[in-house]
């Protein structure tokens, strides 16, 4: 940052730098006005390097500024897309985000509620069991499973022996 107080000193010096040329003949007076020069140029080099970082400072500002635009862009569509849905009970304390769209082509479907919460949408799966359950699976394989339906009574578990060695 380039301060009013360095910008100040510097035209004090370049006064001085002129005041002095003017009885230059004098060798203590050109020693003054050696170390006047010296002052000024390396107020004028401060000058440059604030300059300089000020420059880069404001890019990094800019950079960082279009980085946080592109977020919220992202967000705002991330937004979008789950308002698309809203909570269903696909059975009495289950619950899983339906889609609501208006549109006649688009596909009735549920999402997985695990990965809703986390802003992403994984559709849910159904696979029928043997057991005349539905089991649900989330595509992105977060894990979520979730049974639906009623179970089939299994048949009767052999008696272990059954498949004991017969020695
Ligand atoms: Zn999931």
């Amino acid at each position: 940052m380039i301060s009013s107080l360095t910008v100040g000193g510097v035209y004090e010096s370049l006064k001085a730098v002129i005041g002095l040329t003017k009885v230059a003949a004098d060798s203590a007076v050109d020693q003054k006005v050696k170390a006047a020069i010296f002052e000024v140029q390396s107020a004028l080099y401060s000058l440059q390097g604030d300059a300089l970082q000020e420059r880069e400072a404001r890019g990094k500002l800019i950079a960082e500024l279009e980085r946080m635009q592109r977020e919220l862009e992202d967000l705002k569509n991330q937004r979008a897309k789950l308002d698309g849905y809203e909570l269903y009970e696909i059975e009495p304390g289950h619950f899983v985000y339906e889609s609501i769209s208006q549109e006649p082509s688009s596909l009735n479907h549920y999402v997985c509620p695990k990965c809703y919460q986390s802003g992403t949408l994984g559709i849910l799966q159904t696979t029928k069991l043997k057991t005349g359950q539905t089991s649900w699976n989330c595509s992105l394989g977060c894990g979520f499973v979730l049974l639906t339906g009623v179970a089939r009574p299994m048949p009767p578990i052999r008696p272990s022996s059954y498949n004991a060695r017969q020695w």
